[in-house]
C-alpha cells in the first residue's frame, strides 16, 4: 500500500500548485508518467470527456465502473457500448453481500455499494483519477487538482477540477463524442435510478440527484 511520506506530501502540494491552470491533458501526462502507469480511472459514464482524454494519453488504463445494482438500464447499455467501441479495460465492481440489508437511500447503502467496492478496486494502486469538478457542488468547491486521498490511501488526481459543465459540453461536441442516452430525455446528472430525477432547479445540474434523500455526496470524494 502506498504511504504518504513527507516527501510525497510536498511533491503533491507542488504539483497541485503547478497544475492550477494546466489543461487536463497536461495533468494526465504528468500523472501517468509520475506513477508509471499504476493509475486507475473511476468513471461513472455520466459523460465521457475525461475517458476520451485518458484514451489518448494512456490507452488500456483500467476503468473502474461502480455497479451499485441500481443503475438505469441505459447507463449499463452505455458502458457496454463504449467498452466494445473503444476497447476499454473496464472493471465492474459489485456490492458486497451485506448491501442486501441496506436498500437505496439508507445510511449504509453508498458505503456498501460504492465506497467499499472502490476501496477494494483501488487497493495497491499508486493513484486514481476522477472526473469531479469544483463547479459540481458546494461540497466540491475547494477540491484540489492533486492531493493525497486519506480515505483510500493513494494519490488522487482531478484533471477537470477547474472545468465547468460548459467546458465538458464543448469538449464532447468538438470531439463528436457520444452522450449518455438519458441526456436526450432531460436528465443532467445521472446516478442510481431510484434516487435520480430530472433537475428540479433550473441551472442546477445536480438538483435531480438523491431526490427525496438528505444527502449530496456518496462518500467517494470527501477527502
Ligand atoms: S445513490 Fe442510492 S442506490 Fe446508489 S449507492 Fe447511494 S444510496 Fe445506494
Amino acid at each position: 500500500m502506498p504511504l504518504l511520506t513527507p516527501a510525497l506530501h510536498n511533491e503533491l502540494e507542488a504539483a497541485d500548485h503547478r497544475f492550477a491552470h494546466a489543461s487536463p491533458s497536461e495533468i494526465l501526462a504528468w500523472t501517468f508518467e509520475r506513477f508509471d502507469g499504476d493509475v486507475a480511472f473511476a468513471c461513472s459514464f455520466e459523460d465521457v470527456a475525461l475517458l476520451h482524454m485518458i484514451q489518448q494519453v494512456a490507452p488500456g488504463t483500467e476503468v473502474i465502473f461502480l455497479d451499485t445494482g441500481g443503475h438505469f438500464a441505459e447507463t449499463i447499455e452505455f458502458v457496454d457500448r463504449l467498452e466494445a467501441a473503444w476497447r476499454l479495460r473496464v472493471t465492474r465492481t459489485a456490492p458486497g453481500v451485506d448491501a442486501v440489508s441496506w436498500p437505496c437511500g439508507t445510511e449504509r447503502c453508498c458505503a456498501l455499494r460504492k465506497v467499499e467496492p472502490l476501496s477494494r478496486a483501488l487497493a495497491g494502486r499508486s493513484a486514481w483519477v476522477t472526473s469531479v469538478k469544483r463547479s459540481d457542488a458546494a461540497t466540491r468547491a475547494t477540491m484540489k487538482v492533486v492531493h493525497w486521498d486519506e480515505k483510500f490511501k493513494l494519490t488522487k488526481v482531478n484533471p477537470l477540477a477547474a472545468w465547468s459543465d460548459e467546458d465538458v459540453a464543448y469538449y464532447l461536441r468538438s470531439h463528436d463524442l457520444p452522450e449518455h442516452p438519458l441526456w436526450a430525455r432531460g436528465y443532467a446528472s445521472i446516478g442510481c435510478a431510484p434516487v435520480t430525477i430530472k433537475p428540479v432547479v433550473e441551472g442546477d445540474r445536480r438538483s435531480g440527484r438523491w431526490a427525496g434523500v438528505a444527502k449530496e455526496e456518496c462518500g467517494l470524494h470527501e477527502s
